[in-house]
């Protein structure tokens, strides 16, 4: 009996039943097994892009912080609290990125799983500045690709019933982002190595700088909340001069105004903008995982090489 009257051929037979009582017949279109599928809220752009890869469209993904948002300053409006209490799953970046949301991760854990990305990442594969570790591990593809195992095994946990969707989605997407990470190796050694410096904003590109064999320079640290001193502005200057960097960039989510007066006062042109710590606009190249990495690549070889 249970095995006949299981939980899909149930919800099935409830959902012809409600066809007619509405009045249509069954030729309006074959009842999806699960409807509804899991309602998942996610936090930055990067992570919404990493999890509706995985789950589209088996379950519902929607992401709190948009193109151009600062995840360091984010703080949980009413609205993204009433998402997060009524979400099935939550994905977050962790590593402290979202530094103001802590709290209300504490509420809403108590009644779902709120889990980390970056959780499956080996704590010797993480850059740590001060004590603090670097959150900003999507700029190194293959450490990227390491947060699809933790999303795709709870998709699993939670929704069994898509399991073999969710697993044949993971093994593209981790296929796609090996082509990646070999294509940004390939096209980031086309720099002279004495040129292979990137100075922006703010500390966003260590595991970048790492990944790839570039000097990373930071005008803030790993965070943006402490603002650029003065001090560090003339310490940048006579980095630039003497390393004589062609060009510095500008990040999408923080205020240009200190990068152009190190650009004025060191002599280096701003050779661009980096996506940092958001995606593009969604619906443009940018506004996917993938085409913001390529985005950024082209930019920093156009202005150095
Ligand atoms: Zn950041």
């Amino acid at each position: 009996m249970h095995l006949i009257f299981g939980s899909l051929t149930l919800r099935k037979l409830i959902f012809a039943l409600c066809l007619l009582v509405m009045g249509c017949g069954p030729a309006s279109g074959p009842a999806p097994s699960n409807p509804a599928g899991l309602k998942i809220v996610c936090t930055t752009t990067m992570i919404t892009d990493l999890v509706q890869r995985l789950a589209q469209p088996d379950a519902q993904v929607v992401g709190l912080m948009g193109a151009g948002v600062d995840p360091h300053f984010y703080k949980a409006s009413a609205s993204d609290v009433a998402k997060l209490q009524q979400a099935d799953l939550v994905f977050y970046n962790g590593l402290h990125l979202e530094g103001k949301m802590t709290e209300v991760f504490e509420g809403v854990k108590k009644t779902r799983p709120v889990v980390a990305v970056t959780d499956r990442i080996p704590k010797d594969r993480l850059l740590v500045h001060q004590g603090t570790p670097d959150p900003h591990v999507w700029f190194d593809v293959s450490l990227w690709a390491m947060c699809i195992e933790p999303v795709t095994s709870t998709l699993i946990a939670r929704d069994p019933q898509h399991a073999v969707e969710y697993t044949t989605r993971a093994k593209a997407l981790a296929q796609e982002m090996a082509e990646l990470d070999s294509w940004c190796k390939t096209e980031l050694a086309t720099v002279p190595a004495e040129r292979r410096i990137v100075v922006t904003s703010h500390d966003a590109f260590s595991y970048f700088g790492r990944a790839y064999g570039y000097e990373v320079v930071g005008l803030q640290g790993i965070s943006t909340v402490t603002e650029a001193g003065i001090s560090d502005v003339t310490k940048l200057v006579d980095f630039i001069k003497r390393k004589k960097v062609p060009a510095i960039f500008v990040e999408s989510s923080v205020p240009r105004a200190a990068i152009d007066r190190v650009s004025q006062d060191s002599g280096a042109k701003v050779g661009g903008t980096l996506f940092s710590d958001a995606m593009g606009a969604s619906g443009t190249p940018e506004g996917t995982y993938d085409g913001m990495v390529r985005a950024n690549v082209n930019t920093i070889i156009e202005a150095l090489r």
